[in-house]
This record gives C-alpha cells, structure tokens and sequence, in this order.
C-alpha cells in the first residue's frame, strides 16, 4: 500500500461508516415499533385485522394475554362466551405454526375453557380450529375456536359420518405416519 492510500482510505471509510450509522439511527426513531417488533421475533403482517388485535392496537374483550397468545372474546358469537386463542405471531393457519406454540395455544386452551364453563354454566363445549376457506376460515391467521354448549342453541356442527374399510383405514393410517 502507498503512503497516501494508507492515509486516505481508513479517513474516507470512517466517514461512510459514520453516515451509515447516522442513517440507521434516524430510520431507528422514525419508525420504532419496526424495531421492537424485531427484537422480540414476533412476525406481523400488516394488513391483518388479528395481528392487530393480538398486538394490542385494536381493542378487544381480552380474557389473558402473555407474551405468545392473546385470548378474546369473539364479536360476533355463537354463543356467549365464545372465545378465540390468537398467536401474536402471524401464521396463516395451523400448516405454518411450529409444535411448541402450538403446544401453548391448547394448554391454554383447558383452563380457558373451565373458566368460561364455570362463568357460562355451558352444559358442552365445542373447540374448534379452521383451516383454509373451504373449511370454514374467513380470517386467515391462526385461532382457536372455544364455542360453550347449551341444550337447543341452533349451532350446527355436525356431519353425516362416511363408512370406511379396515384395509383403507390402515393404509391411509401409515400414509399419514409417514408425513410425520
Ligand atoms: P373463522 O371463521 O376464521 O374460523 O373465525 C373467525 C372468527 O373471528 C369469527 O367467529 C368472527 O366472528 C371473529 N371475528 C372476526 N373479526 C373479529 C374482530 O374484529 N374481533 C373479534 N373479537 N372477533 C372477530
Ligand atoms: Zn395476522
């Protein structure tokens, strides 16, 4: 390296280095949440309305919140009491969750629902969880249906059961296995 190279180029990288860092720092104060967002790895998207309600920007009737899921009551309810398990992490539906928060969703969901059957005095419980639009899902991020029972109450969530063969049933079991 030449004599001037060494005196010129360490002067000019420490330049460029300091305008980077001046930019960084006001894009940092601009847009902050941006920046708690990625610190805590919670992933959002920005145009989902449960997203925005398990992260506190749009109010809710919220039974308990942590730092995972948020657990609401539902706005337009089959029956009183109907309540949702949201991920504050987006995920479309169950295929994109991963096991362990999965695992906190349905741990969850136990001593939710005794609480809603005891506030409720719900005679049954349905706990339900849609997936795709043909399955029923209209907002696509992940929740968990908790639906209190009561005898009479028109809700619908029934199917006529299909006959099947041991050998299939075998088959499609191992089929399936071999997914795991
Ligand atoms: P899905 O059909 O996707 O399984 O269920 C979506 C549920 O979310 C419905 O039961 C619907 O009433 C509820 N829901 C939709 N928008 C809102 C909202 O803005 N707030 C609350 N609390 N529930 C909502
Ligand atoms: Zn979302």
């Amino acid at each position: 390296m030449r004599a001037w190279e060494a005196q010129i180029i360490p002067t000019e990288a420490l330049q460029y280095k300091k305008i980077v860092l001046r930019w960084y720092l006001s894009l940092k104060r601009r847009i902050p949440s941006y920046y708690i967002e990625r610190k805590e790895k919670i992933m959002i998207k920005d145009d989902c309305i449960f997203c925005k309600i398990a992260k506190g920007d749009i109010p809710s009737a919220t039974i308990y919140e942590d730092s995972d899921i948020r657990v609401i009551l539902d706005v337009a309810p089959a029956n009183r009491g109907h309540a949702l398990i949201l991920t504050k992490e987006h995920f479309d539906n169950i295929y994109e969750m991963d096991e362990a928060t999965g695992a906190k969703v349905f741990a969850k969901a136990t001593s939710v629902a005794k609480a809603i059957k005891t506030v409720t005095n719900c005679e049954g419980m349905n706990v339900l969880q849609n997936n795709g639009e043909v399955a029923g899902q209209t907002v696509h991020h992940f929740h968990l249906h908790l639906v209190p029972r009561f005898k009479d109450d028109e809700v619908n969530m029934s199917w006529n059961p299909k006959t099947t063969v041991a050998e299939e049933q075998q088959a499609l079991a191992e089929a399936i296995k071999k997914g795991l």
